[in-house]
């Protein structure tokens, strides 16, 4: 289904599309309506820039410094985050008719309620990215993941806007203002942490970020353990629990994928392999679902079957990535 626009998922930054599809970057981007272009894109990098301008051009969010405590709580070899960027219909904005976005209603009305059950029969939490305008599309979602007292709610944009393109700084911060708001009368509680929609952070979203006082980001995947994100060359205090385009649904399901590796099985034996090597160097796994894509039934009995998995190695910490963070963050202070 080619929502022609907006249709990238979450967690799948345009520069991965663009090496997973084997073209440039620039020409692999997703067709974004015209108001979406990203007017605010970093200054290139070409042959002639000096030494000073490629640091600056990379600057704004880097690595810092690995963030992985000596030990998770109850000597647990490895911190073990399920994410759920719940974008549903928000995908289709470009082309909103009522087919294409039907497959992201089943998100809510199917995919939703079944993960939740899941959640729920093996006891373990997790945490759901959700734009403010998904929310306000399917009222009963928000009660319902609340209704469990595990999980998490984080902010994903206010429509699924793609922050590079929103044009100009003021914009973007209104639109993050918005979606804090929105979240904190819909939960009740301020969202400690935030995952930007399709990846996407302009050059100046990860300066709103910290200055908004989130505790966490997860958008980003320098590394697959905690870190700190330094900005310009200096620590934020930001901790980064970073995503993995190998640990999502998107790849391998999502229209990007053309259905180039569609078995259940194969990507189950990914998602056992990330886990087992983050087990063996106690440090974090972080997976990333996507309702509407990894809830179908065929998919979601993997899911199923890896909670069972982890599970059964033991010495697993389970925890929604407030819960990860707060603990970083209070080991390294
Ligand atoms: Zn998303």
């Amino acid at each position: 289904m080619d929502g022609s626009g907006g249709r990238y998922a979450c967690a799948l930054p345009f520069a991965l599309i663009g090496l997973l599809a084997g073209c440039s970057a620039p020409s692999a981007q997703p067709a974004q309506p015209s108001h979406e272009q990203p007017a605010s894109a970093a200054k290139p990098i070409t042959v002639d820039s000096t030494e000073e301008q490629i640091r600056q051009a990379v600057g704004a969010a880097r690595f810092g410094r690995k963030l992985t405590p000596k030990a998770w709580p109850n000597g647990a070899r490895v911190a073990v985050c399920l994410s759920f960027d719940v974008d549903n219909e928000l995908l289709q904005r470009a082309n909103p008719l009522p087919v294409p976005l039907s497959v992201g209603e089943y998100g809510a009305t199917t995919s939703v309620p079944r993960i939740l059950d899941l959640l729920d029969r093996h006891q373990v939490p997790a945490t759901f990215f959700i734009p403010a305008m998904g929310a306000m599309l399917h009222p009963e979602m928000v009660p319902a993941i609340l209704a469990r007292h595990r999980h998490e709610i984080g902010v994903h944009g206010w429509i699924h806007e793609f922050w590079p393109g929103v044009g100009d700084a003021a914009k973007e911060q209104r639109l993050l203002d918005q979606s804090i708001a929105y979240l904190t009368k819909a939960t009740g509680k301020r969202p400690a942490g935030v995952r930007a929609p399709g990846s996407g952070f302009s050059p100046q979203t990860f300066d709103l970020i910290r200055k908004a006082g989130f505790l966490y980001d997860s958008s980003l995947l320098a590394a697959d353990e905690p870190y700190e994100i330094a900005s310009n060359g200096q620590p934020s205090g930001v901790i980064e629990l970073p995503i993995s385009e190998v640990d999502n649904d998107y790849v391998y399901y999502g229209e990007t994928a053309n259905g180039s590796l569609p078995s259940p099985d194969a990507v189950f034996a990914i998602y056992k392999a990330e886990f087992d090597l983050a087990f063996q160097e106690r440090t974090m796994f972080v997976l990333t679902q996507h309702p509407h894509v990894g809830g179908r039934r065929s998919r979601i009995v993997q899911l199923d079957r890896l909670i069972a998995y982890i599970k059964s190695k033991g010495d697993v910490w389970f925890a929604t990535m407030e819960q990860v963070a707060n603990y970083v963050k209070q080991a390294r202070s």
